[in-house]
C-alpha cells in the first residue's frame, strides 16, 4: 500500500469505484473515462509502479494478472467477440497512473491506429 496512490486506494475501498471482479491479489473495476463500450482495468493489489519496476519475484503475479483478464473478458462477453489488452508504460507511453494496471478494451471493433 502506498499512501496518496489512486488505485491503491481504489483497491482498499478508500475511494470508490464500479468493481467488476475481486480476489485476494486482483481488483477489476470500469474505467471512469471510457474509450470503448468496455473498458476495464485489471490492477494487482500490490503496488508496482509500472512495467518498467518489474522484479523476478513478480513473474507469478503477472501470470495470473492475465488468467484473471481471460476469465473477466468470458464473464463480460467478449471472450468469442474479442478485447485488447494494454498496458501503458512510462511518459510516451500514456500512462497516467504510477500503479501497474491492465486495461482491457471491448464491446466494438477497435481500429489499431488509434484508440
Ligand atoms: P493510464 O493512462 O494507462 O495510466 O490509465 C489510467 C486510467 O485510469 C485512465 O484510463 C483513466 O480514465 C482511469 N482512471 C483515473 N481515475 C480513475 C478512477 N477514479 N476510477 C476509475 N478509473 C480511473
Ligand atoms: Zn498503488
Amino acid at each position: 500500500m502506498m499512501k496518496d496512490c489512486l488505485f491503491c486506494k481504489i483497491a482498499k475501498k478508500e475511494i470508490p469505484s464500479d468493481i467488476v471482479y475481486e480476489d485476494e491479489d486482483f481488483i477489476s473495476f470500469k474505467d471512469i473515462n471510457p474509450i470503448a463500450p468496455l473498458h476495464l482495468l485489471i490492477v494487482p493489489k500490490k503496488h508496482i509502479p509500472s512495467i518498467n519496476h518489474l522484479t523476478p519475484e513478480d513473474k507469478e503475479l503477472i501470470g495470473r494478472l492475465f488468467l484473471v483478464a481471460k476469465k473477466i473478458a468470458k464473464e463480460q462477453g467478449v471472450a468469442e467477440r474479442g478485447y485488447r489488452l494494454i498496458f501503458n508504460v512510462g511518459k510516451e507511453g500514456g500512462q497516467a497512473i504510477e500503479h501497474l494496471h491492465l486495461h482491457l478494451l471491448g464491446g466494438k471493433t477497435l481500429s489499431w491506429s488509434k484508440y
